[in-house]
């Protein structure tokens, strides 16, 4: 931990011409080294339907358990996994682990979906669709349960090979997720081409919602997109219960965030779901109407 932040201070203070902060520099063998030694671990964070207060959904996150750093997220190594080619490896590995989850929840009574986040770069390779599709019917698992989350790509020379992957996907049942929607340059593009069943509006929306007028319009405006394209439409990033609020009296179906339920770790998802909790609890306590 003290590591990790000397690591990041120095990183911090050295000149950058990008916004972002830079990459801690592993080898592709660090990476592979790391996949082979069952480093990495999903945790799982709820989709809460807003009507019930109950979860629908869990959205598998990576996370790497570093023996000298501890956990680390995924903006630590996701993009240096897609730039090694070793994010297939990361996909595959949290994939058998979660659904090794899904059949141990089942088991206990408590069906759930799981959604997947899969980088651009592994739906560019053909293989991707039957390789998803084996997996999960090799867990005894139904594809109508997995929904695969795919982020907006900028880049027009993959839109073929990534729009025949989420076809092909598509038809074998998974359901299919526009994520941090209206954050990329080409949304409105792929949102008439892509198979999408879902939208998730980025958390850029939906923080402050009922303090900014132009979130708000934003968001309206998106809600009737997704009614008129019949997609499921998500919130993600609520941390308020003023932003609860808000979103719900919009209409919004789904709702991710902090204030719903945190990213939890394998036990603590079957803890979770086996208290058979109920989010009524939160609406009312926070003077929120049920609809
Ligand atoms: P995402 O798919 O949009 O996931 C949501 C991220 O927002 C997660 O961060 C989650 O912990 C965080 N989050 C959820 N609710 C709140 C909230 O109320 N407030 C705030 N401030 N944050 C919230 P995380 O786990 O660090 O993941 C970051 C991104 O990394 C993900 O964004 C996703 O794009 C990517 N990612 C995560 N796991 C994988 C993976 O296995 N494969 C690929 N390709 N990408 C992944
Ligand atoms: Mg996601
Ligand atoms: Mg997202
Ligand atoms: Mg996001």
């Amino acid at each position: 931990q003290h590591l990790l932040s000397s690591y990041l201070a120095t990183n911090a203070a050295a000149p950058s011409h990008t916004e972002k902060p830079c990459l801690p520099q592993w080898s592709r063998n660090d990476l592979v080294a790391a996949l082979n030694g069952n480093q990495f671990e999903p945790y799982f964070q709820p989709k809460i339907d807003l009507d019930t207060g109950m979860p629908t959904c869990v959205e598998i996150l990576a996370r790497w358990h570093h023996p000298d750093l501890g956990i680390l997220p995924p903006s630590q190594f996701i993009e240096l996994m897609e730039q090694h080619k070793v994010i297939d490896q990361l996909t595959g590995c949290l994939l058998v682990q979660s659904l090794s989850c899904a059949k141990q929840c089942a088991a206990k009574g408590k069906d759930i979906g799981f959604a997947i986040n899969v980088s651009p770069v592994t739906l560019q390779d053909s293989r991707t669709p039957s390789r998803i599709g084996a997996l999960v019917r090799e867990c005894g698992l139904c594809s109508e349960q997995i929904t695969i989350e795919v982020t907006e790509t900028a880049s027009s020379k993959n839109f073929t090979s990534v729009l025949e992957s989420l076809t092909r996907l598509r038809m074998q049942g998974f359901e299919i997720s526009i994520d941090d929607f209206g954050m990329g340059y080409s949304s409105l593009q792929l949102l008439s081409q892509m198979p999408f069943t879902e939208l998730k509006i980025d958390r850029s929306f939906v923080t402050d919602v009922c303090s900014r007028a132009k979130s708000a319009a934003i968001l309206e405006s998106v809600i009737h997109l997704a009614e008129k394209l019949n997609l499921r439409i998500v919130a993600e990033g609520i941390e308020t219960t003023d932003e609860l609020q808000f979103i719900r009296s919009l209409g919004v179906g789904t709702g991710q965030g902090f204030l719903l339920g945190r990213p939890m770790g394998q036990k603590n998802l079957i803890h979770y779901l086996e208290d058979e909790f109920s989010l009524e609890g939160v609406f009312q306590m926070d003077g929120i109407p049920p609809r």
